[in-house]
């Protein structure tokens, strides 16, 4: 068991791929927090995960929220003792031409996926100093962390940022055992995919089906959607890495889409 009884927070873990993280996490006897803005189904989550014998618990947060951020964080630490993993991944898209991107929306957009990860950062660190073993974070990033894509001006800005604060994490937190990666996922098919591909095939003009062999996978190696699991595996690697030789670093996982 690579995570036995280590304490991981995974944002947005109610759905998709935070939700296999979680569920990854716990086979490996990892205690998870599932942490989402929808509180129901993060404990459909634990319920899931209970009954496989694993451990878990449900927190409500909203990550733009820093006082909800920070009470999640104090509850877990007070039923856990700590925390050694935290996953940063909610996210949502907004897709629109750069003209047009109502900055309501966009600022939306970089709260959740910026704001977001400094905020559950800010909560954890301090936790992972004290406990004298450091931790593991980990950013949700995606493709969009290292290449563009058209209307998602917002996406991209934020998921490039996202390297940006995991380096400075890196170099802040290394003389303390806390070390930060990046996840760049390519298209993973999930609710966020599936609500894209009829928006796209309206702005674009093209089918839904020419979104996906077109847009979404034209660009890999074999024409396949990554997995859940897929990105789970990498997540388990980088939580699970206990030295500094792989801090600072992101790793694509696209199938072949974008090669560094
Ligand atoms: P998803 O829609 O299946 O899950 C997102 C989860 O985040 C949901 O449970 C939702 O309730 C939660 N969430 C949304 N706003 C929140 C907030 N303010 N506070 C807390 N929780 C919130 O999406 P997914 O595809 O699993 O995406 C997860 C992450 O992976 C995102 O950061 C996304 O950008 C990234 N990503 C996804 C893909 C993909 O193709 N699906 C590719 C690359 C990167």
């Amino acid at each position: 068991m690579k995570l036995k009884d280590k304490v991981c927070i995974v944002t947005g873990a109610a759905s998709g791929i935070g939700k296999q993280i979680a569920l990854t996490y716990a086979r490996e006897g990892g205690k998870v927090v599932i942490a989402d803005i929808n509180l129901q189904a993060a404990q459909a989550v634990v319920d899931e995960i209970q009954k496989a014998g694993g451990q878990a618990m449900a927190v409500t947060m909203d990550v733009t929220s820093e006082s909800e951020v920070n009470a999640a964080v104090d509850k877990v630490v007070k039923a856990w003792g700590g925390v050694d993993v935290l996953v940063s991944n909610a996210g949502v898209q907004i897709v629109h031409p750069v003209e047009e991107f109502p900055f309501a929306e966009w600022k939306k957009m970089l709260a959740i996926h910026l704001d977001g990860a400094f905020l559950t950062t800010k909560a954890c660190v301090p936790h992972m100093k004290a406990s004298g073993r450091g931790g593991s974070i980990i950013y949700m990033g995606s493709v969009h962390s290292k290449e563009a894509s058209v209307l998602k001006s917002a996406y991209v800005t934020a998921k490039h940022g996202l390297i940006g604060l995991c380096k400075t994490v890196s170099k802040e937190g290394g003389k303390h055992g806390i070390r930060a990666n990046v996840i760049c996922p390519g298209f993973v098919r999930t609710p966020l995919v599936d609500k894209q591909i009829p928006e796209q095939a309206k702005e674009l003009g093209i089918s839904e089906a020419d979104v996906i062999a077109k847009v979404m996978l034209k660009e890999t190696v074999d024409g396949e959607f990554t997995t859940v699991q897929d990105v789970a595996e990498v997540a388990l690697l980088f939580a699970g890495f206990e030295s500094n030789a792989l801090t600072g670093q992101s790793l694509v996982v696209s199938h072949g889409w974008f090669m560094q």
